[in-house]
């Protein structure tokens, strides 16, 4: 199957990371997925601690999504115009997250920060963003610029087809570093129209937000009149109820959002403050549209997730999280390996380093050659990880005792082929 995607599709896939590059071998083609189980094109079953990287927090083919699914997809899958159900999700998500007054549906989590950060520049009249090192948006041409050394780099573009021009107005900084952020609001005073952070980052691994960094963004940007927004595209209600905001309680004037949200679906949002939404097309003068935003069948399956996402759910998760944390760190532990179970709530990732992870910088610092070892021997015995070093793990509701078995089954042997690797 890899061959034959290899012809017709870029490196065989259709999203980067898939391919495997970072730990090498082939991909494997998911079939079918069930509860905490992915099954591959050859048969093989796997415990999936990637879980669609957030989205299937009930675990796969929930049957009241999946139910949710099919009743809207026999009253027909796409209509162009407004509908009851893309109504029903935008109240869910603004009765969840308190400073969320009005959201706009999208269909993916980077077209929602591509919007929010062309709104945020609509209303303040200024062009630059300020994004930090280490966290994804989405390959939204302005923020995939990464960071140079030294406190206020202006960005170079992290890939061809970037051009200098689109990256010259984002502003990288070293992830966790107020005094960064205090030296680039000097720099380039009145000109800053958002800094948009990853409300607790899981693009470089986990690495959350120190205490008051999150708080001390806002009240840096409010000095300054830019907007301070909060991605919560992968934190949104997977970390609580109301996602990261729902632990930290720092109030953004925008959020995006997306994964869990969309029940496996592609359905995003951004939202936040009442007065800045009235700047967006058709209430206000800054445009943005999509032909599939507020799709039908997506929102019924993001509003049925959604709905089954109550408190008792959210423990489950929180449990199942602290489980395999305490399992995956035991493994290493015993075989010597040096370590970090890094988490934030109920999202985790293994930094094979026993030194303090804080920012990208650090986070690359680790024996990520361990990490290899460590995921082909545990893929071998039937666990499904994610294919980098630099991933938050996921689980789901459904990740139950046999599933978190199967896992501590697997676990000595990957931390032994850890312990033996090799650079
Ligand atoms: N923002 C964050 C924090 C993400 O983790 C991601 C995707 O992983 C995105 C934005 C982009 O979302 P999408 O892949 O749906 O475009």
């Amino acid at each position: 199957m890899f061959d034959r995607a290899s012809v017709v599709t870029p490196g065989g896939v259709n999203s980067p990371v898939r391919a495997f590059r970072a730990v090498g071998g082939t991909p494997r083609f998911m079939v079918s997925g069930t509860g905490p189980y992915l099954t591959d094109a050859d048969g093989r079953e796997y415990v999936d601690l990637v879980c669609s990287w957030g989205p299937m927090i009930l675990g796969h083919s929930h049957p009241e999504v999946v139910a949710a699914v099919q009743e809207a997809v026999a009253r027909g899958t796409s209509f162009g115009t407004p509908g009851e159900g893309e109504v029903a999700l935008a109240e869910e998500i603004v009765a969840r997250i308190e400073p969320v007054e009005q959201v706009r549906l999208v269909s993916s989590g980077t077209e929602a920060t591509m919007s929010a950060i062309r709104l945020a520049r609509g209303f303040t009249g200024r062009a630059k963003v300020v994004k930090f090192a280490g966290c994804y948006h989405g390959h939204v041409d302005a923020l995939l610029a990464a960071a140079g050394s030294g406190l206020a780099t202006f960005g170079l573009p992290d890939t061809p087809g970037v051009t200098g021009a689109t990256a010259g107005d984002t502003v990288v900084l070293p992830y966790n570093d107020l005094d960064a952020v205090r030296a680039a609001f000097a720099a380039h005073p009145g000109e800053i129209a958002c800094v948009i952070t990853e409300a607790s980052p899981g693009n470089m691994g986990v690495v959350p937000p120190a205490d008051g960094f999150n708080a001390g963004l806002k009240e840096l940007c409010a000095a300054d009149g830019a907007l301070y927004i909060s991605d919560e595209v992968m934190t949104g209600f997977r970390t609580s109820k109301a996602g990261w905001y729902g632990v930290d309680g720092v109030r953004p004037d925008l959020m995006t959002f997306g994964k869990v949200m969309g029940g496996g679906f592609p359905a995003a949002a951004f939202g936040g403050r009442g007065d800045v939404m009235a700047h967006l097309a058709p209430a206000g003068p800054v445009y943005q549209a999509g032909t599939l935003s507020g799709n039908p069948v997506a929102t019924a399956a993001g509003l049925a997730q959604l709905r089954l996402l109550d408190d008792a759910a959210y423990a489950k998760v929180d449990a199942v999280s602290a489980e395999l944390r305490a399992l995956v760190g035991d493994a290493l532990t015993k075989e010597g390996v040096a370590h970090t179970v890094s988490a934030a709530s109920n999202m985790f990732s293994v930094f094979f380093t026993d030194r303090p992870v804080r920012n990208y910088e650090d986070a690359k610092r680790q024996d990520a050659f361990r990490f290899t070892a460590f995921f082909h021997s545990m893929l071998a015995q039937g666990v499904y990880l994610p294919p980098s070093a630099f991933e938050s793990w996921f689980v789901s509701t459904a990740h139950d005792e046999r599933a978190v078995e199967r896992v501590a089954a697997a676990l000595p042997a990957a931390a032994r082929a850890a312990a033996e690797a090799t650079a």
